[in-house]
């Protein structure tokens, strides 16, 4: 499954204002953490009725619960909301990974588990490697075949 390809802007003050009621947050002043101007959706492709999810800021205490920003366009406007959720509880175990992979969404996230989910953009990046690695090895290592 593909990420959804939505971002948006941060809208700065409501994610501080959001931040500074977090309970083990970063709290006020220095403390807070530099935050993106642009977010990106982390979960993977979705309904439109679906609203867009970002996570803002990661609770340190295992059951913890994390700060994510929803947003949504409805008529002709962008709305946003703060809410703390609990981590997805899902793990993955794969044979080559002893502790498993955590799924890094919030607790009852529409769509796929974040491990199911590839960002386009990464997956382009990886394609156009693989094509150098083959040239170079064509270019180098091709003459012993037969063509
Ligand atoms: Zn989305
Ligand atoms: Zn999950």
């Amino acid at each position: 499954m593909l990420q959804c390809t939505a971002f948006t802007e941060l809208p700065e003050m409501g994610a501080r204002v959001a931040l500074m009621g977090l309970a083990g947050g970063p709290g006020r002043g220095s403390e807070a953490p530099d935050l993106d101007e642009f977010l990106l959706c982390e979960l993977g492709e979705h309904d439109e009725g679906v609203e867009h999810a970002a996570q803002l800021w990661s609770a340190s205490a295992r059951a913890g619960r994390d700060l994510w920003m929803f947003w949504a366009d409805a008529d002709g406007r962008r709305k946003f909301r703060f809410t703390e959720l609990l981590p997805c509880p899902a793990v993955i175990h794969r044979l080559s990974v002893r502790d498993g992979d955590a799924c890094v969404l919030y607790d009852r996230h529409p769509a796929a588990h974040s491990w199911d989910v590839t960002d386009p953009l990464a997956d382009l990046m990886a394609e156009r490697i693989r094509e150098d690695v083959r040239r170079d090895r064509d270019r180098d290592g091709g003459g012993g075949r037969t063509p």
